[in-house]
């Protein structure tokens, strides 16, 4: 335990800890010294405003199920000319975004399958639109596995693919697609996806052109505490190079509706686990968010004490994850109610992590009961499947 302790000072110090050293807290560190260290790592890095914790209002629209890549863990996508597959028309993208604006979103994550059909062209098209009809909404969209397919569909260069999308409107990349990173792992899951190396030149593309983005980890598909802790190693490697990832966001796998059939699934203290040793890993990435929608309300509090700084989005649409049997629901009220209970100040914050507004007191809280996760989702039994879409008054 002494040299545990050490390293566990010296991570909460702001010191470097080797990914032999993470792996070593990861696996055998006592929970609560664990989280403690996490902790006094974030107060370190957050300064005067350690005692502010953020979300997000935020909407997934997703413009396609029909993918060619068929990821095993995966209960969202349809291979093409299945008779469940469908492509949402801009008409209708428009559509959610105003939907958003009209709830205080200001951020767009645009998420879709490997259409076989669309290329640079097709994402070109819809991030101009949006941007001319809703020029506030920040486009933090796709991700290295879309830009992968997209310059093979239209047959350029992968920085060819990111400097056009950006120029039409995207303002930066989620990291979504990373999954596992780690090659025997990934494979397991995801074997016609992009390799984890190929993902990250990718990601380090697009840093070097401007484009900044996040890192994600699904987090229980079968991967071992090594390959946990190595594909955060990846991750650290590109961002000392690059500075280019805002945050981390680890998350679970769900296990509904998808071939690996919840055969694998991380547990709760494993994923606060990670949570806590990612912000003592991560010495140069910032951010570190909390998934309540994977992981439930209540384990996003806790986040909050293990490192975490942000909650994420209310997620006013959400469905591939929800696909999968996410079932947590939440609303803008309710996070804020989470992260104050948790002992934190709630603010909303922008893409960019700005605070919006900081809701020092209960006073402050805004009263618009409308911003509710998943008020629209295909992924909701008995909800809104597409095109009989719920609508909101927007007048
Ligand atoms: S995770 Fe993405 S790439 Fe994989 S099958 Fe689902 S939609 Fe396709």
């Amino acid at each position: 335990m002494t040299d545990l302790r050490n390293v566990l000072d010296r991570a909460a110090d702001g010191g470097r800890i080797t990914p032999d050293e993470a792996l070593e807290l990861y696996a055998q560190a006592p929970l609560h010294a664990l989280g403690r260290a996490a902790d006094a790592a974030r107060r370190r890095r957050f300064g005067d405003t350690a005692g502010i914790a953020t979300y997000l209002i935020d909407r997934n629209i997703n413009y396609t199920n029909v993918c060619v890549t068929a990821c095993k863990f995966c209960a969202f996508y349809r291979a093409p000319n299945h008779e469940e597959g469908w492509v949402r028309d801009l008409g209708d993208i428009l559509r959610r975004c105003g939907e958003a604006v009209e709830l205080g979103a200001t951020q767009i994550m645009l998420q879709g399958g490997h259409h076989p059909d669309f290329g640079v062209e097709y994402y070109e098209e819809v991030f101009a639109a949006i941007k001319q009809a809703y020029p506030q909404l920040v486009l933090h969209s796709l991700g290295a596995s879309e830009v992968h397919h997209m310059s093979r569909v239209s047959g350029v260069s992968v920085a060819e693919a990111i400097s056009r999308i950006h120029a039409a409107g995207l303002d930066s990349f989620a990291g979504a697609g990373a999954e596992i990173l780690v090659g025997r792992a990934r494979t397991a899951i995801a074997p016609l996806k992009e390799s984890g190396e190929r993902w990250l030149e990718i990601m380090e593309t697009a840093h070097g052109l401007g484009v900044e983005s996040t890192a994600t980890f699904m987090m229980g598909t079968g991967e071992t505490n090594a390959e946990r802790i190595e594909h955060l190693r990846m991750i650290r490697d590109v961002q000392d190079r690059t500075g280019g990832f805002r945050a981390f966001i680890p998350w679970t796998y769900q296990p509904e509706n998808n071939h690996l059939k919840g055969r694998t699934q991380a547990s709760i203290l494993e994923y606060l686990r990670l949570v806590a040793t990612a912000r003592l890993f991560f010495d140069n990435i910032t951010h570190i968010q909390g998934s309540w929608l994977t992981v439930g309300k209540e384990v996003g509090q806790l986040t909050l004490h293990y490192g975490a700084d942000d909650l994420g989005s209310v997620m006013l649409e959400e469905n591939v994850v929800s696909s999968a049997g996410a079932k947590h629901r939440s609303n803008r009220q309710e996070l804020i109610r989470l992260i104050r209970t948790a002992g934190r100040i709630p603010a909303q914050r922008d893409t960019l992590y700005r605070h919006i507004k900081v809701h020092w007191t209960a006073a402050d809280d805004p009263t618009d009961d409308r911003v509710v996760s998943h008020f629209s989702s295909t992924a909701v039994q008995g909800g809104t499947a597409h095109p009989e879409l719920k609508l909101i008054d927007v007048r």
